[in-house]
């Protein structure tokens, strides 16, 4: 198995797993040889890949089925922008590529005989690794704050973990688990913990894939858009294509964009000003937005994501929400496809970087629809345009 870890920033590696951030800062990625690489001839799930993940498939659960999410074409969607593809994670295990995370999580974690799993997350990554950790030997602590609303407390708690609600600045929690996992026997698989990037990868690998073995399509797109939050799934996705560079399997990497809430932008702000790394936005620097599960102010990997944007020629942009509503309601009545308001933030993306002459019209662009909208499509004052008949007037709908 691989185990050795490294810093993409300085470079530094260590042998054991157990910790998760290096002593400059920066997260840890697992260290892959992927020269021996060659593409999988169908990828059921993102287990296709396992040459270049860190621990083997798993025999049976949820987290042997994670991944191998279909790739739309949907050319009702493109609005005279470029070509659109949705990469649509919303068909997980649990309605988001956070499940990619958690399957490689539970599986090293069941692995090294770990008593226990957690997070600290109060939306999909708590789902998702509750989920992933159902039915096995691990037991499942997810760490929420203690004003979360009840619909998410549902969603998560069918799954049965142990919901610890947590009084006190919760943004400190990231931190505090780094130190509670070096304590205790407990693996914790936070957004940009080496694990879940180590699965989030795959997501990168499955859309280079889609364009390298089709003949119809090019060799790349020529950009991927993600909605960004911990930078976390975007220097994953950034840290699988370039394993695919190495191994000879693609040429370039395609320019990454990524898409953050205007309510929340600490990583588009830092884009713009030139700025080397992300800092920390303080609390009269944000505003709610709908986008609630990319509202991160302190992104722990944003300086990651933030150079693989400068190094692919890509960048990092801020959609407000009513774009990001406008966008989401397309792709539901163009596309067909429902997403949460935090993967919406990609096509509102596109537009606006058509707008800015970023993209071109005849452009390959998969923007990945990183939640379903399932969860989270409720009345919300919004209005639904319906017809009401009597039964003895079926006739009048299609003759009016
Ligand atoms: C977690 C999440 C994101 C952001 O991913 P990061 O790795 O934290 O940047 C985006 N969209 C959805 C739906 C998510 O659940
Ligand atoms: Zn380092």
């Amino acid at each position: 198995m691989h185990r050795s870890l490294v810093c993409y920033a300085c470079g530094t590696e260590t042998e054991t797993d157990r910790i998760q951030r290096c002593q400059c800062g920066e997260p840890l990625w697992y260290r892959i040889d992927p020269t021996p690489f060659e593409w999988p001839t169908t990828v059921e799930s993102m287990w296709a890949f396992e040459s270049l993940l860190p621990t083997a498939a798993p025999s049976s659960g949820i987290a042997r089925d994670a991944g191998g999410t279909p790739l739309h074409r949907l050319p009702a969607v493109d609005g005279g922008d470029a070509r659109i593809y949705v990469k649509n994670e919303g068909l997980n295990p649990t309605g988001s590529f956070k499940d990619r995370g958690s399957a490689v999580g539970v599986t090293a974690a069941l692995e090294r005989g770990a008593g226990a799993i957690a997070t600290v997350s109060h939306g999909n990554m708590a789902m998702s690794t509750a989920a992933a950790a159902a039915g096995t030997a691990l037991d499942c602590y997810v760490f929420v704050p203690a004003d979360i609303p009840e619909q998410r407390l549902v969603n998560i708690g069918q799954y049965d973990p142990t919901i610890v609600r947590v009084d006190g600045p919760y943004g400190e929690l990231y931190e505090r688990s780094l130190a509670l996992a070096r304590e205790f026997d407990v693996e914790f698989v936070n957004s940009d913990s080496p694990l879940r990037t180590a699965g989030q990868k795959t997501t990168g690998l499955e859309i280079a894939r889609a364009f390298a073995t089709d003949p119809d399509r090019p060799e790349m797109p020529d950009a991927i858009v993600l909605p960004v939050s911990s930078g976390g799934h975007a220097s994953a996705t950034w840290k699988g294509l370039w394993e695919l560079v190495k191994a000879g399997a693609i040429e370039t990497i395609p320019r990454l964009y990524f898409v953050q809430a205007a309510g929340c932008a600490p990583i588009a702000r830092a884009f713009d000003s030139g700025a080397g790394a992300v800092t920390r936005l303080s609390s009269d620097e944000t505003t709610e937005t709908i986008a609630y599960s990319i509202a991160n102010a302190d992104p722990p990997s944003g300086t990651r994501a933030l150079t693989v944007a400068r190094e692919t020629g890509g960048g990092v942009i801020a959609v407000d929400d009513d774009a990001i509503r406008e966008a989401r309601d397309r792709l539901a009545k163009d596309g067909g496809v429902s997403v949460e308001s935090a993967s919406a933030t990609t096509l509102a993306g596109v537009e606006q970087l058509s707008a800015a002459g970023e993209l071109a019209v005849d452009e390959h662009v998969v923007v990945v629809a990183t939640g379903t909208g399932f969860k989270e499509r409720r009345s919300n004052g919004e209005s639904v345009r319906s017809d009401r008949v009597s039964i003895d007037d079926l006739e009048g709908v299609f003759s009016a």
